[in-house]
Formats: C-alpha cells, structure tokens, sequence
C-alpha cells in the first residue's frame, strides 16, 4: 500500500493493518448472517464474534466473558460511568482527572448538573496524578474512580494500580480508560485492581467505530443500550461484525508484535526528540518522561504558534497534532497542557509527534531535516522572540485561571 504522508499521529487513530482488512472482508460479502439467528449461516458469524473476544480478552489477560464489544472508545467510558454509579446508587461522588479525555470529562460534568459531585483531580508540571491528593478526596461517598491509563497527549502513565488500590480500599468502583495503552504497554487484567476498562479498536490498527468494554466477572453490570439479547444482554443492538472480527485480529497481531514493536517505536522516538532538542534552541518536552508511551513525543517550542508548525509540516506531507481545540471560533490550547500549568508561549506552541509499527527511520530522518527550518522561519517571521520578555509576562497575567469546569476540551 502507499503511503500518502509521513503519519506522525498515531494517537489521534492508526492505519488499519492490512491482514486486519483481509480477515474483515468475508464478513462485508458472503458471511452477512446476523450471529443471533437460529441457522447455521447466521450461527458461524457468532463462532467469529466469540474467536475475537477471546482474542480481546488473550491481549488483556481476562475472562472472553469479560469482554463486551461496544462501538467505540467513547461508548465504553460512558458505559463504564454510568455502570459505575448504577451498582452503587446510595453513593453520589465520582473521582477523575482534568486531563481525561472528553468522553470522560463531558459525561460528569453532565452528572455534575444531576446532582453528583465530581473531584477532578489536578496534575503536576509533567502531568502526573499527586496520589495524597487522591487518597484526601476518597470518601465511603465515592461511587467511581475514572483515570486514564495513559495521556494521548504527552504519553504520560499514571500508577494505575497505586490507583485502584487506594479507590478499592473505600469500596469504590475503577475504571481506567485505557484507550491510549493497549498495544503500547503491556499490561494484564489477572489480579488486577481494575472493574471496568475502555479500549478503541482504531487506536491499535483496527478500524473505527469498534471498541471493547472490560467488565470485571462478579461486577453487578447495568447496561446503556437496550434492546435485544446480543453480548449476553450486557450491550443490545446488532453486532458490526466485521469490525468486531477486525478488532480481534488486530489484538492477535499486538500479542505477537507488541514487545518488539514497542522497543523500535521508543528508540526511533528517542532519536526524534533528542535530536530535535539538541538542533532547536527553546524548545521541552513536555510530560512524564520516565513514565510514558513508548511512542509518543509532545514538545514545546517557545515563540512560535503549534498550529503554525503544523501546517509547515503538513507542506512536507507530516502529519502531527498540536492538541488544540477550536471552540468558538479561536484555537485554545489543549485542556491537557493547561492542566499541567505550562507557561503561555509552551501551551501554544507545542506538538505531538505519535508513531506506530509503521513508522520508518527515513520517515524519522525527513522529520529531522525540516523542522529545524521551520521554527527558524517561524521564529524570523513572529514578532515575538526569547528576548522579548515584556511580551510573555503581558500574556502571562492575561491568563485565565485554570478551572477545571471551564476548561475547553481537546477530542480526537
Ligand atoms: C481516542 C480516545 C478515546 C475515544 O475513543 P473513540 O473510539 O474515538 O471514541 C477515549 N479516550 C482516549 C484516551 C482516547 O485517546
């Protein structure tokens, strides 16, 4: 297949992987049985629906019983919300970070106007979780702790199980939104203190629109879809078969690919940043470094606007992402980095590189050549440079305070 760009956001979705495709398509041609008929033709569908959901469960370490097929990454946090607080209806607090994506934060914030009361807990600099600051906030009230497990914009992990340990000590609920970790780190659901966790199959080389909803055996489990009986009427509605089958070879190939896949994307990451770092004056890292995806990189370069940046890069056929959002007409800077308490000329002129299995040194190597480049020019053309100080402190004391209710969100 051709390659039509540099693809450098792997965070944002993934390239199906073509023996994906191929095992989809019979299910898109002579295999369209609807799997809960009583014919065979319908009841081989179903075999193909039960060998993926073994395979979801094989990358996960869980039960196939455990795995529910939802329609996306979105889907299954706001089911595992809702579920959260539908198996203890006597408790009305829910615990979660300001840095969750919005199919996290938009769903309590509407909670919020229901009447639970909702703790966003704050991160540090390199977006980190203070967990004495989660432990204060736990009480025998909280119904649900929802973190991520990995940040899909700087990459940071947080300590999940450090996490589920202190959320299970006061008999809360925890899910983890583990979109951005599954088929980057590995991980297993054996032993672990995780109830419910959220994984998207575009996000690991299957196609959009299919993810899975992880629910703990013996978890007292309440549905958001009616309907028929499908998913062992935990999630109604007729299975997107061939997306579900797609998902589950795509979760075969991370458990053969993962580990040596991984260790190619970090070290061709690592090159990236260091190298970018030592030819660019004024520019960070921005996140946990010790504690991140294997793949991702997001760096601040002062002075210039990222989005600037991006459509430089996309010149050279590179896509990156910057993480802002455009909400009424103006670009805000990712709720992320805001979250972090980056300084103004970092929020706004700073870049996500994401790789995946399919990213090539070369790709690496062009990236490199250009950018140096570009934030000259970019630089040469602002009228704002390092020296300019009186600028940056104007537009620091401009700055809203960050509150975590007003904060505009950043999807992808
Ligand atoms: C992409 C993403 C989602 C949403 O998944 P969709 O399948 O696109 O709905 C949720 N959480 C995180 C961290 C993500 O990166």
């Amino acid at each position: 297949m051709m390659h039509t760009c540099i693809y450098l956001d792997n965070n944002a979705t993934t390239q199906p992987d073509p023996e994906v495709v191929v095992t989809m398509l019979p299910y898109l041609t002579d295999l369209y049985g609807n799997p809960s008929s009583m014919h065979t033709f319908g009841g081989q569908v179903g075999k193909a629906i039960q060998e993926a959901r073994e395979s979801v469960a094989t990358l996960l370490g869980a039960e196939p019983t455990e795995i529910i097929f939802t329609s996306c990454g979105t889907e299954g946090n706001n089911t595992a919300i809702r579920a959260a607080l539908a198996a203890q209806p006597e408790r009305n607090h829910i615990i979660t970070t300001q840095v969750e994506h919005p199919c996290v934060l938009n769903v309590c914030k509407q909670l919020e106007k229901q009447g639970y009361k909702v703790t966003y807990l704050s991160v540090n600099h390199q977006g980190q979780l203070d967990l004495m600051e989660l432990e204060a906030s736990l009480t025998g009230n909280t119904a649900l702790v929802s973190t991520m497990y990995a940040n899909n914009e700087t990459g940071t992990i947080f300590p999940i199980e450090n996490i589920g340990a202190l959320a299970k000590s006061y008999g809360a609920t925890f899910h983890v939104d583990a979109v951005q970790a599954v088929g980057k780190i590995p991980f297993s659901l054996k032993g672990s203190t995780i109830d419910l966790l959220t994984l998207s199959g575009h996000k690991l080389h299957a196609p959009k629109g299919v993810g899975s909803l992880y629910v703990k055996k013996g978890f007292r489990f309440r549905p958001f879809l009616l309907g028929g009986h499908q998913e062992r009427g935990r999630r109604a509605g007729t299975e997107n078969v061939a997306s579900i089958v797609g998902l589950g070879k795509a979760a075969e190939i991370e458990l053969q690919e993962m580990t040596k896949a991984i260790q190619r994307e970090a070290k061709m990451r690592d090159r990236l940043e260091k190298t970018l770092l030592a030819t660019i004056a004024d520019c960070e890292v921005n996140g946990d470094v010790k504690n991140r995806l294997p793949n991702t990189t997001n760096i601040g370069f002062k002075y210039v606007e990222g989005e600037a940046i991006l459509l430089s890069l996309d010149k050279y056929g590179i896509c990156a992402s910057s993480g802002s959002a455009c909400t009424s007409g103006s670009l805000e800077p990712s709720h992320i980095l805001q979250a972090m308490g980056l300084p103004y000329t970092i929020l706004h002129g700073s870049i996500r590189f994401s790789l995946s299995r399919y990213t090539t040194e070369r790709e690496i190597d062009k990236v490199l050549e250009v950018m140096p480049g570009i934030i000259q020019r970019l630089r040469d053309l602002s009228p704002f440079n390092s020296e300019d100080v009186t600028w940056l402190q104007t537009v620091n004391s401009n700055q809203p305070s960050v509150n975590s209710k007003q904060l505009p969100v950043t999807s992808e």
